[in-house]
């Protein structure tokens, strides 16, 4: 499709609890962590790449995934979300037209919202101990290889295909993001469920026949007393989380220990980390099929409060992980 045939429409819609890990909150706090940790080389590249902090471009991958094919063949921009206005300059528009055009098609079985939005999460079995790449839900362009890319952009390398990010501001922008999405549970680990709704690992046993046997990182599965799916429930950090200041969050000294081996292997490394901490969203919950809708599960919990109060310790864990992580990568870029 022609370049022109794309416009950019910012919703609010489009920001429900399930369009972005953490929500926009998450990824905030996630991005005024890492500022606050970035040494003097890193900052100066990012105000000079970006012009603003993290916490800002750190929603920008999602905001982007309001770009939409326009039938009129015109450009325009309607309503803007209001975490998203920081991006509603000519320019800006400009910047997330021409990526989500460069990142619409060529992937299998393009998404609604373009194959750039299949960039922002893997579906590796919660079962396992680490990510793999010949894994089941594993893809060239998941959430690992996504991050892989921007990186290899920001140290001046080319990112393999299908990704094509324009240039090093557009790379700092995916980054900011993916590193948040990295840490969240459910975009790295999914269960998937035969007929039965009983677990399996499709990598070990064979029933990977079933049609709906992927979960999508708890899309499909509802919890009846939050109201919410799984996976959005995820997304959601409490209040307590996002008005705490990131100062405070990171205490006097980092907890979090720097990354080992190349920076190439990082991601990998951390989504592994992420999986095993997605056993606890999933293990000990029972699933049954929804009457009301086909292919969908609903959640039973041993204890929901329980399930709650510890959903929120390790989403807090994580979001300082996050942060402090996306900074050592930013510190070990430019040192
Ligand atoms: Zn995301």
């Amino acid at each position: 499709m022609k370049p022109l045939a794309w416009a950019l429409l910012l919703t609010a819609a489009a920001h429900a609890p399930t369009a972005s890990a953490y929500g926009n909150a998450g990824h905030q706090q996630i991005g005024a962590i890492a500022d606050l940790q970035l040494r003097a080389a890193a900052r100066r590249q990012v105000q000079s790449l970006l012009g603003f902090d993290l916490r800002v471009a750190a929603i920008w991958a999602d905001c982007v995934r309001d770009a939409q094919p326009d039938a009129s063949g015109g450009l325009q921009s309607r309503e803007t979300a209001a975490a998203c206005a920081a991006f509603d300059s000519p320019a800006q528009r400009e910047r997330m037209h021409d990526y989500a055009r460069r990142n619409w098609s060529g992937c299998d079985d393009p998404p609604p919202k373009g194959c750039h939005s299949r960039y922002h999460y893997t579906n590796v079995a919660y079962q396992h101990l680490r990510y793999d790449r010949a894994y089941s839900g594993t893809r060239d362009d998941d959430l690992v290889a996504a991050t892989h890319a921007a990186i290899a952009v920001l140290r001046n390398r080319a990112a393999p295909p299908p990704f094509d990010i324009r240039d090093r501001t557009e790379a700092l922008l995916l980054l900011a993001h993916f590193v948040g999405d990295l840490h969240q549970p459910l975009h790295v680990g999914t269960v998937y469920l035969d007929r039965d709704g009983r677990a399996f690992d499709p990598d070990r046993d064979a029933l990977v026949a079933e049609p709906q046997a992927d979960t999508r990182g708890g899309n499909l599965i509802h919890d009846a007393i939050s109201n919410l799916s799984l996976h959005a429930e995820w997304d959601q950090i409490a209040r307590a989380l996002s008005a705490t200041s990131p100062r405070q969050l990171i205490g006097r000294r980092s907890a979090v220990p720097p990354t080992s081996g190349p920076i190439d292997g990082w991601a990998a490394q951390w989504a592994g980390e992420t999986l095993r901490a997605s056993h606890s969203a999933y293990a000990g919950l029972s699933f049954i099929a929804d009457p009301a809708a086909p292919g969908r599960w609903i959640a039973q919990f041993p204890d929901h409060a329980a399930y709650w109060r510890d959903k929120e310790t390790l989403q807090r864990s994580e979001v300082i992980k996050a942060g402090t992580r996306l900074a050592q990568l930013l510190n070990a870029i430019w040192p």
